[in-house]
């Protein structure tokens, strides 16, 4: 049997429900979903699905998708949500997801939303649990124009907040530190921009449902991280670690 067809077979054999451990950490670039999506599928024990860093591994390694991606994540615009919602629907079938996971970057408009209603009722039986992480406007262009980030170890500085101890090098690594394109900040500006049109109105989507909550995203990661673990516990989803 096909890898797929026995990740398929193996959900479809699942109780519906039960494993159902779907987190969406939802907020605008910038918020910090990244660093607190990772954590919690670390404390969880479930992959971190970024449909972001799904994009850059297309566009790293020259594929169809990647070639289409990589014009349209510079110009700060979002790619189709069909496109978007098919990648995400394969991932989702796959073996390791059946206990749970932690989307990073997606739903990232209504539709999108709708289809991973779709995608959760038909392959678990359940909603997700939504995370909203709320950060202003200003600190979000510092955060974003100020990432520096390694390539070698992946370490993330920022100019403004946290520098290196060498200006543009890694402390660990003695790299030179890049910009990723998308973080200059005209691009920056674009972004907000479609979170503020598109992915904004998602928050109303959410909101009023039982399992929506709203994080304070200004204060230090590991508050952060401890007041999200807390309410996933509150849903009954102990940490794994
Ligand atoms: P950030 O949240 O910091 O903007 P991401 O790494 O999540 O960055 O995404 C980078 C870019 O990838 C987005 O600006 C967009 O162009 C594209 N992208 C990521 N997720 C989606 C999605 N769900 N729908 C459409 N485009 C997406």
């Amino acid at each position: 049997m096909a890898v797929q067809d026995a990740s398929v077979a193996r959900l479809e054999g699942l109780k519906k429900g039960v494993n159902c451990r779907a987190v969406v950490v939802l907020g605008p670039p910038g918020a910090g979903k990244g660093t607190q999506s990772r954590m919690i599928a670390a404390k969880m024990g479930v992959p971190h699905l970024s449909t972001g860093d799904m994009l850059r591994e297309q566009v790293g390694r020259g594929t169809k998708l990647g070639k289409k991606a990589a014009a349209i994540m510079q110009a700060g615009d979002l790619l189709p949500d069909e496109l978007v919602n098919r990648m995400v629907r394969e991932r989702l079938k796959q073996l390791d997801c059946a206990h749970g996971f932690v989307l990073d970057g997606y739903p990232r408009t209504v539709a999108q939303a709708r289809s991973l209603d779709q995608m959760l009722g038909r392959l678990f039986g359940c909603g997700p649990v939504v995370i909203h992480l709320q950060v202003e406007y200003n600190e979000l262009i510092q955060r974003l124009t100020g990432r520096r980030s390694c390539p070698a170890c992946g370490a993330i500085y920022n100019v403004f907040l946290k520098p290196p101890m060498q200006p543009g090098v890694c402390d660990a690594e003695g790299e030179a530190l890049s910009l990723r394109l998308d973080d200059q900040e005209h691009v920056v500006r674009e972004r907000l921009a479609t979170y503020e049109n598109l992915t904004r109105p998602l928050v109303d989507y959410y909101r009023g449902r039982d399992n929506f909550f709203e994080v304070d995203g200004r204060r230090q990661p590991q508050a952060i991280t401890d007041q999200m673990s807390a309410l996933l516990g509150s849903v009954g989803w102990q940490a794994a670690t």
